[in-house]
């Protein structure tokens, strides 16, 4: 950086931020035309039971891939798709896909699918939900929409509203990353979540050892009981993290100890197998 001649005052021109800038422009431009230019897809990863492994679902994750860019990460990708007013289009694809995908696997496995706090904003979209469900013919019992607790930040109640009619479908919703942001526990008690997935962050502290970690993990699952819900610990990578998660009482598991993210197929034929009694375990 620059500095003033003889004033003393930092220019506010700076290079790093300006390519940065660029590169979102330029990013936001392609991510415009990827939907037309099909170049998403979904990759299913397993969830399992805790302790026995046993497959219980697979969350959906999309995957951006740009001719030029390459694999574009979601974590990159999705806060620019939310800023640039595109994840409604975005996210009713990946709805509409998730569900034709899922109605085809012969195991009737349960496939859960990140929704943006955008989406449940619009008063449509309870109604998207159901037209989703019925025309890949998946049972309502079989999806589940994992939301963030910053759709409860806004004011007033739309989404509220949304996750109800939701709730009416027979569609389950689980409450993503929770630990990470904004936490009012009033609405875990007044929204009926199926699950609360408890971010990877505090379960690599807990795997550290971390008291805090430990202590939130612990309060989260003590919460989670005596609401009806389950937990899900997410981004478990050995074996030590799943047997401590498992001693703290979370009833279910994700992460790439018990499998990474796979394309459609791979995870149709491990549903198929796991449903002749086959456990996921790494
Ligand atoms: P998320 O919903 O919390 O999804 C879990 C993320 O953790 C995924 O990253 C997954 O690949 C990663 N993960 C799973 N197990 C492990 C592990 O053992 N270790 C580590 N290090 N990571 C693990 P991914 O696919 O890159 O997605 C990142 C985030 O992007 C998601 O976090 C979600 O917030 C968002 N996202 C992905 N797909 C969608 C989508 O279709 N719609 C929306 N709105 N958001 C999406
Ligand atoms: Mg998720
Ligand atoms: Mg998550
Ligand atoms: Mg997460």
């Amino acid at each position: 950086r620059s500095k003033d001649a003889g004033g003393g005052v930092y220019h506010a021109y700076e290079p790093e931020l300006h390519v940065q800038a660029e590169e979102r422009r330029v990013l936001e431009m392609a991510l415009r035309a990827a939907l037309e230019k099909d170049e998403f897809h979904l990759m299913y990863q397993p969830v399992v039971q805790a302790g026995t492994g046993a497959l219980m679902g697979f969350e959906a994750l999309l995957r951006w891939t740009h001719p030029e860019f390459g694999n574009v990460s979601p974590a990159k990708f999705v806060p620019l798709a939310e800023e640039a007013r595109l994840i409604a289009p975005i996210g009713e694809w990946v709805l509409r896909n998730a569900c034709i995908e899922a109605a085809r696997w012969d195991d009737p496995i349960r496939i859960a699918v990140n929704v943006s706090p955008e989406q449940l904003h619009n008063v449509e979209f309870a109604a998207f939900v159901a037209s989703a469900l019925r025309e890949s013919g998946l049972h309502p019992d079989r999806l589940e929409l994992e939301v963030t607790e910053s759709v409860f930040m806004r004011e007033g109640t739309a989404a509220v509203q949304t996750l109800e009619k939701i709730l009416d479908l027979g569609v389950r919703l689980s409450l993503d990353d929770f630990g990470t942001g904004y936490s009012s526990l009033g609405y875990l008690s007044r929204t009926r979540f199926s699950s609360i997935k408890v971010d990877r962050s505090f379960v690599q502290g807990a795997s550290k050892g971390n008291k805090e970690a430990i202590a939130i993990i612990r309060a989260v699952v003590a919460l989670a009981d005596s609401l009806g819900m389950a937990t899900t610990a997410e981004g478990v990578e050995t074996e030590d993290e799943h047997r401590m998660i498992q001693a703290l009482g979370c009833s279910k598991v994700q992460g790439y100890y018990f499998g990474r993210p796979l394309p459609v197929v791979e995870a149709r034929g491990l549903a198929t197998r796991d449903s002749f009694g086959t456990t996921v375990a790494a």
